[in-house]
């Protein structure tokens, strides 16, 4: 070795799953011979971390390798996730691409990298999916406020629209015990908010037998962490014993984010959910009456084929009717090998594209009357490390976005706060009380 470092830069496209994931990674790189740098700035080494949630997904995956081999044509440039295990040979086709790891692989890459001194030289790894069985524990420290932490990994659900399954294999989780060493370790950066994240969190136990509301009962105890927040959780996963222990238990955040996908029975039929729309109206309903001033978040997918005016009309009433206090939209997209993609009557983009104007638009209001419902309460808020415009940002625990003047001494705190109006830029003001 010349005892020179090698100058790593790291970029993810994606969810919370691959920010914790890329920030495990990066730590598996021996500081005596690797020395992070930046992106935007040169480096030796580009590791990118994809995303192949939608065709859009895939575009800006593609662009960001490009956008890396432009900056650096020198640079070994290295791509793992999602994209990469589903379409090894499309990404290798790039040129300038060196290696092309799957999600097995991706854990090991400082050890691919070592045996690869110069830039050409290409390799391609990524498992069978019978093989994508591994569970690589993974957690965020780049931000020092909140972690994002995985707890779980892969989905044996079949959504018709979904290649997550095929990307990320089987449903499977790391122990409970070991699981609170890391929100342990985790403390022990200082960090104050633990994001629990996976693909499917509710089906957590599904290779241990264990359950999630066990995990959420040891976590915690962890010391150190004041807040657990749940990411995502499916709505048939979603009990009513998780919502009163979330009641009860004041260090986990009144915040769900469930993924609805449609407010029409026929289409979550095609979709292949697990459930018809009472159901969540039921849970949500559930989570009003525990926790009145939770927030709900829900996702929602447009354009599904076969989707008629009459049906998004259906979930657009369905939705309006909901307490929500804010949706996220996404516009129906085709992916390769599932059986949404074979299915007729597939919506026109312009119209995809006018059914998630209107549901962004509801959303904007949902959130608009939430905020209003909260001003003048008092609350306690996570300030962030970062800096806006002056400004420095934080969140409620039902999940309202404040912000206020830019100070040094409140960075990183959980202070106590009465909520102002919203502002222009949709964020709460407040008061530090
Ligand atoms: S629950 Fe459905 S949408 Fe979610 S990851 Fe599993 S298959 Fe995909």
């Amino acid at each position: 070795m010349d005892g020179i470092k090698r100058r790593v830069a790291f970029h993810t496209l994606g969810c919370k799953l691959n920010f914790a994931e890329t920030s495990t990674i990066a730590r598996s790189f021996p500081e005596e011979r690797f020395e992070r740098v930046p992106a935007a700035s040169g480096a030796d080494i580009y590791v990118i971390n994809t995303c192949s949630v939608t065709d859009t997904a895939d575009r800006k995956c593609r662009q960001a390798i490009k956008k890396f081999i432009h900056q650096s044509p020198e640079a070994i440039i290295a791509v793992v996730g999602c994209y990469a295990q589903l379409n090894p040979s499309k990404i290798a086709s790039i040129p300038g691409v060196d290696l092309v790891l799957g999600t097995n692989e991706k854990f090991d890459i400082a050890g691919y990298l070592s045996g690869f001194p110069k830039k050409g030289k290409q390799g391609i790894h990524s498992c069978a999916f019978s093989e994508n069985d591994t569970f690589n524990p993974s957690w965020s420290a780049g931000d020092r406020t909140r972690s994002f932490m995985k707890v779980q990994d892969g989905c044996d659900y079949s959504c018709s629209y979904c290649t997550i399954p095929m990307a990320r294999g089987r449903s499977r989780n790391q122990g409970i015990s070991s699981l609170v060493e890391e929100a342990g370790r985790i403390a022990g950066r200082g960090v104050k908010e633990i994001v629990i994240t996976g693909v499917n969190i509710g089906d957590f136990g599904r290779s241990t037998g264990e359950s999630f509301i066990s995990l959420l009962r040891e976590l915690v105890k962890t010391d150190g962490i004041e807040r657990f927040r749940i990411s995502s959780i499916e709505p048939n996963l979603l009990t009513n014993e998780l919502i009163s222990l979330t009641a009860s238990e004041p260090k986990i955040m009144p915040h769900f984010h469930i993924p609805l996908q449609s407010g029409c029975d026929r289409i979550l039929a095609l979709m292949k959910r697990r459930y018809r729309r009472e159901l969540f109206a039921e849970r949500v309903a559930s989570i009003k009456s525990f926790l009145p001033g939770a927030g709900i978040g829900a996702d929602v997918i447009v354009g599904f084929p076969g989707e008629t005016d009459e049906d998004f009309e259906e979930t657009y009433s369905f939705l309006e009717g909901l307490p929500l206090t804010y949706l996220h939209v996404f516009n129906f997209s085709e992916r390769p090998g599932t059986a949404a993609e074979k299915m007729t009557g597939k919506v026109p983009y312009p119209v995809r594209e006018k059914r998630s104007r209107r549901l962004i638009s509801l959303s904007e209001a949902k959130h608009r009357t939430f905020c209003v419902e909260n001003e003048g309460k008092s609350c306690s808020v996570l300030f962030e490390h970062s800096k806006y415009a002056g400004m420095i940002n934080g969140f409620t625990e039902n999940y309202i976005k404040v912000e206020l003047p830019w100070e040094n001494a409140i960075a990183g705190r959980i202070l106590t706060v009465r909520l102002g109006d919203i502002s222009l830029s949709g964020k709460v003001k407040a008061e530090i009380i």
